[in-house]
């Protein structure tokens, strides 16, 4: 053990790590007393010992330079052959990723020497000795951020990937969005229940993932999708206010940003209406997003479902695009153009926006074609001139008057791009969603927005049924005893630049609307009972008013710390392919375990689509 050296002081914490919630950690034993990353010039003429991975070796003409890497940065070792001529001959063997102990001198580095780029770069350990504490074999890449590597090969190696800076910055934050979840929910009152992983099925909407069961052969578990029926019956139970950071599983499709396994936050309340839900998210979404330095406006503004998809086309609305989508069947109602009044003969609408750039005739024919692939008739583009004409194919067949109305109701300019779709609204909708996403350019700010007044159902094309928009515990509200397609829901959803990051409701709390329910969604009461026995007795037996909501934590530390992906905010993640190069999961097991399950495998059975 080293003497003299003070513990690293955490209250002068230089440089911490973005997400830095925990302050470094005053630690004295005898690898360390000191971090490498927080060293700084007030320390100048200390004597002490850090421990860490040997991030760079440079021998300088005499001079060994080693820096020095730890959880919370890097300090410059320097071995003097003369000084300490032992260390300096042993650092000659040693190699990136060696981890060492060394304890030494904190100088200043000469003028001219000073790194101004690192945050120890004032500063350098003079090593009189240390200790060698582990080889590393040549890593397959670099421990660097610059490092181009495949994803795979990082995933193989995650503990190496891990030590690279912008991903432990990424892993950091993530702690430190959970940490200020638990204190703000904490202090409110929120109490932190586990439920269970090995559980039956809970239809939110994906396939799930099935856990065979010994002691029942031919019998399965269901890894949650969600813990919303859990959630719901610890509200019967009488503990008022849950919240979980809870692992979700869902086997859905591989989707490059979907993984099979995810983390929320799950939230529930009893005696809640829809704004006392909205009012906790309003609190805790600045604290989060102030990690990422990022202000937020409360109460954060609403919108419409139905508002949404008329301006944005989605019920995910991205506005920092500055285009909205304008409803033309007004300026198009005695129209004589075939396309516009045959869409609204048959029930359908005419929408349109227009948008700013660069429109050569290329452009528009990729944008029709992409408006085909996602189910339109056709595209109706063309380009306001400077007189306040309209250059387009389908120019000759509008009226001066429906042109000057078209331009009006899409607030377009001269030389701007005036794009329209003639369609079933839902269709017209999708389109011009996408095609305003494809054009827009986001302006650099963030956006929040909650998403409120859902439909309670949607139609199922494929399979002729209603399907619950968010779940089927969601409550309705409206008149019960119309036609499905007019109930509305009691539900509300986040969205943060145009992603979902949480959705949630007011559920139902009486069996009998829970049988409504399951009778719209096609299943009877045999059926109900068969799945949901155990919600429905619990619902009979004094279930309070109650609701909640629930956030994709991985997606909002991604957005929080400009990521792309969702894999680069968990530790280990899968592949977009749903695997583990790491472990090497999924993987076949022993014959005797399946036979121990009742279970033969069908070799050759292609995944179902
Ligand atoms: N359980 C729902 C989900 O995972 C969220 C909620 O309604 O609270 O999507």
């Amino acid at each position: 053990m080293s003497g003299g050296a003070n513990p690293t002081d955490p209250g002068a914490a230089g440089q911490v790590l973005a997400g830095g919630a925990n302050p470094p950690i005053s630690f004295s034993n005898e690898y360390r007393d000191s971090w490498c990353g927080l060293a700084r010039p007030d320390r100048v003429g200390e004597r002490m010992r850090v421990a860490g991975w040997v991030h760079r070796r440079r021998d300088h003409g005499g001079l060994i330079f080693i820096d020095l890497r730890d959880r919370e940065g890097v300090l410059q070792l320097v071995f003097h052959p003369d000084q300490a001529p032992e260390a300096h001959a042993a650092a000659h063997r040693l190699r990136s990723e060696d981890v060492v102990s060394a304890v030494g001198t904190l100088v200043a580095r000469e003028e001219g020497t000073v790194n101004p780029e690192m945050a120890t770069g004032a500063v350098e350990l003079e090593v009189e000795s240390f200790d060698l504490l582990a080889d590393a074999e040549t890593p397959p890449f670099q421990v660097d951020d610059d490092d181009r590597v495949s994803e795979e090969l990082r995933l193989r190696h995650r503990y190496l990937d891990l030590r690279r800076r912008s991903m432990a910055e990424a892993i950091r934050l993530r702690h430190a969005v959970v940490a200020e979840i638990r204190r703000t929910l904490e202090a409110q009152g929120f109490l932190d229940i586990e439920t269970p992983i090995l559980t039956r099925s809970t239809p939110e909407g994906a396939r799930d993932h099935l856990v065979p069961s010994r002691v029942q052969p031919g019998s399965f578990f269901a890894l949650p999708q969600s813990p919303q029926l859990f959630k719901q019956l610890l509200m019967v139970a009488g503990f008022e206010r849950y919240y979980q950071i809870a692992r979700c599983f869902r086997d859905e499709d591989t989707r490059a940003d979907r993984q099979p396994e995810f983390t929320q936050l799950d939230v529930e309340m009893s005696f809640v209406v829809e704004e006392d839900v909205i009012a906790v998210v309003d609190a805790l979404m600045p604290r989060l997003l102030a990690l990422g330095g990022i202000e937020v406006a409360t109460p954060i503004e609403r919108i419409g479902y139905d508002d949404a998809l008329l301006r944005y086309g989605t019920d995910r609305p991205d506005r920092r695009i500055p285009i909205e989508i304008a409803d033309l069947g007004e300026v198009f109602a005695a129209s004589e153009f075939k396309v516009f009044s045959g869409a609204l003969a048959g029930g359908g609408t005419i929408r349109g926006f227009s948008a700013a750039g660069e429109f050569p005739r290329r452009r528009f024919d990729e944008l029709t074609e992409q408006a085909q692939a996602l189910g339109a008739k056709g595209l109706v583009w063309g380009v306001v001139e400077e007189d306040g004409s309209w250059r387009s194919p389908v120019a000759k067949f509008l009226t001066e008057d429906e042109i000057g109305g078209l331009i009006s109701a899409t607030g377009a300019r001269a030389g701007d791009a005036i794009l329209a779709v003639a369609d079933d609204p839902a269709v017209a909708a999708r389109v011009l969603g996408e095609l305003r996403l494809a054009v827009g350019v986001p302006e650099d700010r963030h956006d929040l927005v909650w998403v409120v007044d859902f439909p309670m159902f949607g139609w199922n094309e494929d399979e002729s049924r209603w399907d619950a928009l968010h779940h089927p515990f969601t409550a309705p509200s409206g008149d019960l005893d119309g036609d499905p397609g007019s109930w509305r829901s009691r539900a509300y959803d986040l969205v943060w630049n145009g992603t979902e990051i949480g959705g949630g409701s007011i559920r139902i709390s009486s069996p009998d609307v829970q049988q409504r329910v399951f009778d719209a969604l096609g299943l009877g009461p045999d059926e109900a009972r068969e799945r949901f026995g155990f919600l429905l007795d619990a619902l009979a037996y004094g279930a309070p008013p109650h609701g909640g909501i629930a956030f994709g934590i991985d997606r909002i530390v991604a957005i929080l710390g400009g990521r792309d992906s969702i894999r680069d905010v968990i530790a280990f993640p899968k592949t977009a392919s749903g695997l583990d190069p790491l472990t090497g999961a999924p993987a076949p097991v022993d014959e005797v375990q399946l036979r121990e399950l009742g279970i033969q495998v069908r070799p050759g059975v292609a995944p179902a689509g």
